[in-house]
């Protein structure tokens, strides 16, 4: 099936108690056992499964194409499982521009634990083929990359970690399964932060780890989302669920405006840099093109004048909004550097855009008047 009718449906049954055409939310924590003591309904306790829940893990399950899926209460959660599921004194090869709360993960709380990562620039596959090891049980991959928008070859990072034996996981989240596929280019495991495009409304946090084969490896991450119980409610659950039924067609028009702001951007003369990979001229702009359906609705850009003028430009907006985050309806504008704070590598005149679903037109209007001058 294709993916606009996976959005809708995946997940999704009447219900066969009181014929509700939309997925009930059911809180209860605790299930009924029969007079023999199973329970043959498969839920027990709502940490370990819930109805709700499972309705959404069969949903991201078919919308990424995978085998099974586990939902978190955040993406940062999901990482968490997947990295757990290695056992210390393991080594990991990440990317040196990852999401800056999964780079924080790893030198903060999994170095102490014992997992060893080295951190590369992924858009040179020499670099991942010399970091690998015979301790390396897992290569992360993040396409694209925030807030560079930089393009990381999926199919030959992992085939590098296949060639060492170890597993490739990608982080879906900037991407969607709606524009890019990670399982059909080799990846092993996919993780989203359900936070962005798939809730899509700005008002649930999630995550999820969704894998290709159900192996020893996705029962650890199954057992550290059941006895961790990092676990959404039911409700942030049916929000995420709500959320993916427009999620092709809001990608669409997220990738539509962000391509018109981004090429309105490339021709202003007050804009020293745009990072987007629609526009021809961006580095990774070919393989974005063979790897995505799409570019996405992220787009960064360098305001000429440094800091001072790119703080000048976000405090001007009027249809934008100044906050961290993406993939809701409302377009954001963040200085990302201050987000990201010290030892961040983000250039300091870099404002970050999350381009939402209002009219391009109003958009590139409001960018037009913060930057101000000749176009
Ligand atoms: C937001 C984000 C995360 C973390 O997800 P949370 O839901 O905020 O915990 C991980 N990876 C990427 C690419 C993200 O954008």
């Amino acid at each position: 099936m294709k993916i606009e009718t996976l959005a809708v449906r995946a997940g999704h049954r009447v219900d066969p108690a009181t014929g509700a055409v939309t997925t009930p939310i059911h809180l209860s924590t605790t299930f009924e056992r029969d007079p023999d003591g199973g329970y043959p309904r498969g839920y027990l306790y709502s940490r370990n499964a819930s109805p709700t829940r499972e309705a959404l893990e069969q949903c991201l399950r078919d919308l990424e194409g995978g085998i099974a899926a586990a939902a978190f209460a955040s993406g940062s959660a999901a990482t968490l499982a997947v990295f757990q599921a290695l056992a210390p004194g393991d080594h990991v090869v990440a990317p040196s521009d990852a999401y800056h709360g999964t780079l924080r993960l790893l030198r903060e709380v999994l170095a102490p634990w014992g997992l060893e990562t080295t951190f590369v620039d992924m858009t040179d596959p020499t670099r991942v083929a010399a970091a690998v090891g015979p301790r390396t049980r897992l290569v992360w991959v993040e396409t694209p990359s925030n807030p560079l928008w930089k393009v990381v070859d999926i199919a030959g990072v992992a085939a590098l970690a296949h060639e060492a034996g170890a597993r490739c996981v990608c982080d879906n989240t900037a991407a969607t399964p709606v524009l890019q596929r990670p399982f059909e280019l080799g990846a092993d495991l996919v993780m989203h932060s359900t936070t962005k495009y798939l809730g899509g409304h700005g008002d649930v946090m999630g995550g999820t780890v969704i894998t290709r084969v159900d192996d020893d490896f996705f029962q650890r991450v199954r057992k550290i989302q059941g006895s961790g119980g990092a676990v959404p409610s039911p409700f942030d659950c049916w929000l995420v669920l709500r959320g993916i039924q427009t999620l092709p067609y809001r990608m669409r028009a997220h990738s539509e405006n962000a391509l018109a702001v981004a090429t309105f951007l490339d021709r202003h003369s007050g804009v020293e840099a745009v990072h987007y990979p629609g526009l021809p001229r961006h580095p990774g702009h070919a393989l974005a093109a063979r790897q995505m359906a799409r570019f996405g609705g992220m787009a960064s850009f360098q305001v000429r004048g440094g800091r001072e003028r790119a703080m000048a430009v976000a405090a001007q907006v009027r249809v934008f909004t100044r906050a961290t985050s993406f993939g809701g309806t409302a377009s954001l504008i963040e200085h990302r550097a201050s987000i990201e704070g010290a030892g961040t590598r983000t250039p300091e005149n870099l404002l970050r855009l999350s381009v939402g679903l209002e009219h391009v037109d109003d958009l590139v209007e409001d960018l037009a008047q913060a930057l101000g001058g000749a176009p």
